[in-house]
């Protein structure tokens, strides 16, 4: 195995540096670096420079539009834009709702829905998440009846992130009741603007309300917004889940995060001396670098397995734990070096419109550290990752 870039990968590289160089706006990377949020028009207007690019569908096949890159030009691409303080492509639409509508969804789905994605005719959110249904998603209880060329959905889901700014909202909802618990469960596609529907926000612990609930009161939905076969959703939204856990260690994310935490403890001072030469802190500096370069060789020892064919399995659940510890812990590093000035937390400012209390750099570290304990909590949260890990490496 050779954890080394190619020739061609380097010069892949250098095209991503020069591209952000030179499209990135200035203002948009600066809110990205401050912790300050973007908005729907700031994700939609990267979304269209990406799309201008050909690179806003880098993992989708050829035939529908995508760049097709492999794991390594994506995990170069992530790196690259994580250093840049480049926004994340809100993956909604485009890595989780495209894979499953390429592989399950029908000619007349495919042709109508995907194009509509990569222009930014319509935001997607999430609707798996049901008050009772986390972990054990199977329970859920949202049900949808047949009534004609319609189905009709009741119940209720949550958790559901920027599903305020949403057009459609993709679902999984129970079709057959009687039927066990996976065997029951259908795909279906939902227009957010159907009469019957209310979304009501959640304030996260960072003041925003980057969640919401979305309730469902006699929803009529088309049949033919069912995607593949109906009972048959359990599969989809499997297959779903593997493209969201995909990149999932935020390698890049925490390079910058580490390289943002060193520079803050070279200002900040302990005891008349820069906190970096605290050996206390200096420590757990190190530590987590040693961590995060343990880590960025086992993310690179699976991206080159998968270059080689093989689907990433228990591996991504380890990078999800590792990842998510590592990311938490440069936030709390962080919170600790500005020290006074992380308490007086004001969620304006990651709205960007009032000036921090103490440094620039302090205002939104309390916001970053509050928000980032959802981390380890989405995308399956990391007592069940471990779970798993336990089961597959230790037959436990
Ligand atoms: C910020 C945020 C954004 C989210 N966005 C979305 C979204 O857009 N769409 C969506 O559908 N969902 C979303 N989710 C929901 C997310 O997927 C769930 O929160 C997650 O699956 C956990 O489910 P739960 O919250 O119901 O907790 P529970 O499943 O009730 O778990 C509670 C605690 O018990 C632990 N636990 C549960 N079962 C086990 C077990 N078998 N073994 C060991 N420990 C266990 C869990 O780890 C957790 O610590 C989001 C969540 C957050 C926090």
């Amino acid at each position: 195995m050779d954890l080394s870039y190619t020739a061609e990968e380097l010069a892949f590289r250098d095209e991503v540096r020069a591209f952000l160089a030179e499209k990135l706006p200035k203002d948009m990377s600066d809110k990205v670096r401050r912790g300050e949020n973007l908005g729907k028009e700031g994700h939609e207007l990267w979304h269209s420079i990406l799309n201008n690019q050909g690179w806003l569908s880098y993992s989708w096949p050829k035939e529908f539009g995508g760049a097709e890159w492999n794991a390594v030009q994506r995990h170069i691409f992530d790196d690259e834009c994580a250093a840049a303080y480049a926004p994340r492509i809100v993956p909604f639409g485009l890595s989780m709702l495209g894979p499953v509508l390429h592989k399950f969804g029908s000619k007349e789905q495919q042709d109508h829905y995907l194009p509509r994605i990569l222009d930014g005719t319509d935001w997607w959110c999430q609707g798996y998440s049901e008050p009772g249904a986390g972990s054990d998603l199977a329970s859920l209880k949202t049900k949808a009846v047949r009534d004609g060329d319609n189905y009709v959905v009741n119940g209720q889901k949550t958790w559901t992130t920027l599903g305020q700014y949403a057009d459609w909202i993709f679902c999984l909802v129970r079709t057959d009741p009687d039927a066990k618990q996976q065997e029951g469960i259908s795909f279906l596609l939902i227009d957010m603007n159907t009469p019957g529907i209310e979304v009501r926000p959640i304030v996260l612990l960072d003041g925003t309300p980057e969640v919401n609930e979305v309730f469902f009161d006699n929803v009529r939905v088309p049949v033919e917004n069912l995607v593949g076969e109906e009972n048959k959703g359990w599969t989809y939204a499997k297959y779903l889940l593997t493209h969201e856990r995909t990149g999932i260690a935020g390698v890049g994310f925490s390079r910058a995060g580490l390289d943002a935490l060193k520079r803050v403890a070279r200002v900040e001072t302990a005891n008349g001396r820069p906190l970096i030469e605290n050996p206390l802190f200096a420590a757990r500096i190190a530590q987590v670098e040693i961590d995060l370069m343990a880590m960025s060789t086992t993310n690179l020892r699976i991206i080159s397995q998968a270059s080689a064919g093989q689907a990433p399995g228990v591996e991504s659940s380890m990078l999800k734990v590792k990842g998510t510890i590592i990311r938490q812990e440069i936030n709390d590093m962080m919170r600790r070096a500005v020290g006074p000035y992380a308490m007086p937390f004001a969620s304006e400012t990651v709205e960007g419109d009032n000036d921090p209390i103490g440094p620039d750099y302090a205002g939104p570290v309390s916001a970053q550290y509050f928000n980032n304990r959802k981390l380890s909590i989405f995308g399956g949260s990391n007592e069940i990752q471990r779970g798993i890990i336990a089961k597959v490496k230790m037959g436990g």
